[in-house]
């Protein structure tokens, strides 16, 4: 047995002699002493030890065939992986935010009722009817202006699906201004299953930085649906801020607590930062689950603000194997006009469309460059299964093409060991011994 590649070892300070040991392949952690990681790193642990760091991912039997199966991981078929699509039905806001990076082609377009009968048939046909599970995610502009659309899709997909036996669900990712309880409530009928909400701080700052196209603050809204909706839809919370204003975004979390949101039954809260490039920022919404930034004080922002999240109760994701949409076969983003594209960012970008509702699916694998991180380098990175190359709209801004890996490793040098420690502190962990 030999220690996994794929491991993060910190010497503990105020525990001389213990080593916190992160594994990056499965989320766990391990508390070990010198001797016995040094005996981990020789292979001579007693049988006992050598079977629970084996199921923790801390040992494996060859790391040579682990790399390897670390280049092939996105090609194992895996038979009941659903089919997850994001959905852009309109490109319109009731919102008029800043920084919307959808604002060039912002506007009154909306999915027809043609495509969305097409993407029905088509989700039915290629996906439900072969038994595999569908989950959706309503986009925009702001999907809740079309719930309409929401019913006609989710209503036959619920019903076709209840019918093969296989499980359909959607969420939302929308600005919370006109999820009310009444409206959550009839969506969860219809397999609602989570919604991400962006709430850009206070009232103050979120009301600047996200007002209604009228001009008036949204905050008073956003939080009354919150408060009514958290107990029946599991939310994501989130929120966009910059170098001069994150430290003011713990108060809009005391005001939720102020309100009498319990803490635990939000879903997640995740912040992240505003990015200027070229006089552009990039998306708000959907982005801040996936890329993140590596400034220095981006970097300081984002631990201190995960910390005084999970410090007032609410849970942060912790840090899991995940990668871009790009990789992920069974991922797609369905535009307005039924045209595909793997992240909502890249609807702008022409380029990067790959096929369409009438089309079928095109091969990407060249443009998108799927290619790019199965290279010495990265398989041999501790930090690969929470990369895979990192974010290909991050490299698409730096230079036009997905045509080099977003590297995380000065990020990933600079916040996993406090983040590990978080939420050993706040949060438990996966597994620890
Ligand atoms: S390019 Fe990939 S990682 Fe980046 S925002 Fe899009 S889906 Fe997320
Ligand atoms: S891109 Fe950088 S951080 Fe990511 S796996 Fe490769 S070397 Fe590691």
């Amino acid at each position: 047995m030999q220690l996994s590649t794929y491991l993060k070892i910190y010497p503990c300070p105020d525990q001389p002699g213990m080593n916190l040991v992160y594994s990056t392949v499965r989320s766990s952690v391990v508390l070990l002493p010198d001797d016995l990681l040094a005996a981990a790193r020789e292979g001579s642990l007693p049988a006992e030890e050598q079977e629970v760091l084996t199921r923790l991912g801390i040992l494996t039997p060859e790391r040579a065939a682990e790399q390897q199966r670390m280049r092939t991981i996105f090609d194992i078929p895996r038979p009941n992986a659903p089919f997850n699509a994001t959905v852009v039905l309109n490109l319109d806001c009731n919102l008029a935010c800043p920084y919307c990076y959808e604002a060039a082609f912002r506007g009154r377009r909306y999915m027809s009722a043609a495509t969305a009968g097409l993407l029905v048939a088509t989700i039915r046909r290629e996906r439900i009817d072969q038994g595999q599970p569908v989950r959706l995610t309503f986009y925009g502009g702001e999907p809740l202006l079309s719930l309409d659309l929401i019913r006609a899709i989710a209503r036959p997909l619920r019903a076709a699906a209840e019918k093969q036996g296989v499980a359909f669900s959607f969420s939302l990712v929308t600005n919370g201004t006109l999820l009310n309880r009444a409206c959550a409530a009839e969506l969860v009928g219809l397999g609602l299953s989570g919604a991400k909400i962006t709430l850009d701080g206070p009232a103050e700052l979120h009301d600047r930085s996200r007002p209604f196209v009228s001009g008036r603050g949204s905050y008073a809204a956003i939080m009354r649906n919150v408060v009514e909706v958290y107990d029946i839809v599991p939310l994501q919370l989130g929120g966009n801020y910059t170098r001069d204003n994150y430290r003011q975004f713990p108060q809009m979390l005391d005001d939720l607590l102020a309100r009498g949101i319990d803490p635990a039954r939000v879903g997640t809260v995740l912040f992240a930062p505003v990015i200027p490039k070229a006089g552009e920022r990039v998306p708000s919404d959907f982005n801040s689950g996936c890329a993140c930034s590596y400034e220095p004080w981006l970097m300081e922002a984002g631990v201190w603000l995960r910390e005084e999240t999970i410090r007032r109760g609410f849970p942060a994701p912790k840090p899991k194997l995940a990668a871009c949409m790009v990789e992920l076969e069974n991922d797609l983003v369905i535009d307005h006009e039924g045209s595909f594209f793997k992240c909502p960012a890249f609807m702008a970008y022409p380029q990067l469309r790959i096929g369409s509702l009438a089309e079928g699916i095109g091969d990407y694998a060249e443009s998108h460059n799927l290619a790019l991180w199965k290279t010495e380098e990265c398989l041999a990175c501790a930090y690969l299964p929470l990369c895979f190359g990192g974010c290909r709209q991050l490299t698409l801004l730096r230079s036009g093409g997905i045509d080099a890996v977003d590297c995380r490793r000065e990020y990933y040098d600079t916040v996993l060991e406090r983040v590990v420690r978080q939420d050993l502190a706040y949060q438990g962990t996966k597994q620890d011994a």
